[in-house]
C-alpha cells in the first residue's frame, strides 16, 4: 500500500538514470534505540530518502522503521555506506551483505565508500567491488564519500566507472566551489553531508542567511537548505523533532535570488567540521553511543 507524502520533494537524476530524492534524512549520531522512530517520523513527514550507514551502528533501527511503515519499498531510496575498517575487495562484498541484513532489504538504493582512507591505499579494489554489487543489482546505484578530485580520478581512470554520488561535507562555510566543479565535469551528482553545518549560530545567525530568511519568510534552516537545492546538490539534514523535520522538508515554495545565493557563498567563515579525506583513517563516526 502506499501512502501520498505531505510534501513532494523533487528527484535529482543520477548517472545511469537512476531517480535519487534531492533531499533525504540523515540519521548520524542518532542512537540506534531512537532510531526506529525517527525515522518512522520522517517517512510521515514526507522523507522518502534515507541516509545512514553501518559506521552508525543504526542501520537496523532504519529497517525496523521502514517495515513499520506503509511506504511501497520502490518509493523509498535507501542510502548505507562501506566503514573504513572494511576496505578491500572480499571484505567490502561480505560488508555489503551484512550492511543488507541489517536494514531487512534485498537491495540498496545506493551505496557508497564511506571515506577513501588513502593510508590503505584500497579504495580502488573496494571500488571494483562496488562495480560488482551494481552489475549484481543489488544496488541501483554506487558512489563515493568523502573523495577528493584525486581519489575520485584515480577510481574512474582504473575502473572506467564514474561513482553516481560524491556525499561530501558542504555547507555555507565550507561552500566546497572546487570540488562542486570537478564533479560537473566528471558527471557526479554532489550530495551535502552535515548541510546545516550541524546548525552553527556562525551560519545561522550570519545577516546573508538572516536577511534571506526575513526576505522569504522562512528559517535559517530552510533558507541554507534551499541555497543547496539551488546549487543542484542532494542534501540530508539530520533533525530530531517531527517539528524540525517538517521544517526542514517544506523548502521547494520559494527561490533565493542570485544576489542572496552568491552572499550565501561568500560566507565561508567555518572550514571543515569534521575530517580531511586526505588523511583520515578512523571514523568520526564510530562512536560508542
Ligand atoms: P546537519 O548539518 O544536518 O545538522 C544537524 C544538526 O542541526 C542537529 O544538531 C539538529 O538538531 C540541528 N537542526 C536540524 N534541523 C534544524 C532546524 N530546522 N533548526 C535548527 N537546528 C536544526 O548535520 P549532520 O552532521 O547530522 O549531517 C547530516 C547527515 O549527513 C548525517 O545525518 C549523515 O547522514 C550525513 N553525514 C555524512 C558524513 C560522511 O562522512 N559521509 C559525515 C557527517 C554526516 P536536532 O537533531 O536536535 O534536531
Amino acid at each position: 500500500m502506499s501512502v501520498d507524502p505531505i510534501i513532494v520533494v523533487p528527484d535529482i537524476e543520477l548517472a545511469g538514470g537512476v531517480a535519487m530524492p534531492q533531499l533525504g534524512l540523515g540519521v548520524f549520531q542518532v542512537p540506534p534505540e531512537q532510531t526506529s522512530a525517527l525515522v518512522f517520523d520522517g517517512l510521515g513527514a514526507g522523507y522518502r530518502s534515507i541516509d545512514t550507514a553501518a559506521a552508525y551502528r543504526n542501520e537496523s533501527g532504519v529497517g525496523d522503521a521502514i517495515a513499520r511503515s506503509n511506504v511501497d519499498r520502490a518509493e523509498l531510496f535507501i542510502t548505507t555506506k562501506l566503514p573504513n575498517t572494511e576496505h578491500g575487495h572480499a571484505k567490502a562484498l561480505a560488508q555489503f551483505e551484512r550492511s543488507l541484513g541489517q536494514l531487512g532489504l534485498d537491495y540498496l538504493d545506493l551505496y557508497l565508500i564511506h571515506w577513501p582512507v588513502p593510508a590503505f591505499d584500497l579504495y580502488v579494489e573496494t571500488w571494483q567491488a562496488l562495480i560488482e554489487i551494481a552489475e549484481s543489482g543489488r544496488a541501483r546505484a554506487i558512489g563515493v564519500s568523502n573523495f577528493n578530485v584525486d581519489h575520485l580520478e584515480r577510481i574512474v581512470a582504473e575502473t572506467g566507472v564514474v561513482p553516481a554520488v560524491n556525499q561530501v561535507e558542504l555547507h555555507p562555510g565550507f561552500a566546497q566551489a572546487e570540488l562542486r566543479e570537478a564533479h560537473e565535469r566528471l558527471g557526479i551528482v554532489t550530495e551535502s553531508w552535515s548541510p546545516l553545518a550541524q546548525a552553527d549560530r556562525r551560519i545561522f545567525e550570519h545577516p546573508a542567511i538572516t536577511g534571506a530568511a526575513a526576505a522569504h519568510d522562512k528559517t535559517a534552516a530552510q533558507v541554507i537548505l534551499r541555497w543547496h537545492i539551488q546549487l543542484g546538490c542532494v542534501v540530508i539534514p539530520k533533525a530530531s523533532s517531527p517539528q524540525r523535520q517538517a521544517e526542514n522538508i517544506d523548502v521547494f515554495d520559494f527561490e533565493l535570488t542570485g544576489e542572496e545565493m552568491a552572499a550565501i557563498e561568500a560566507i565561508d567563515v567555518v572550514g571543515r567540521i569534521g575530517g580531511d579525506p586526505a588523511t583520515f583513517v578512523t571514523q568520526p563516526e564510530d562512536t560508542d553511543d
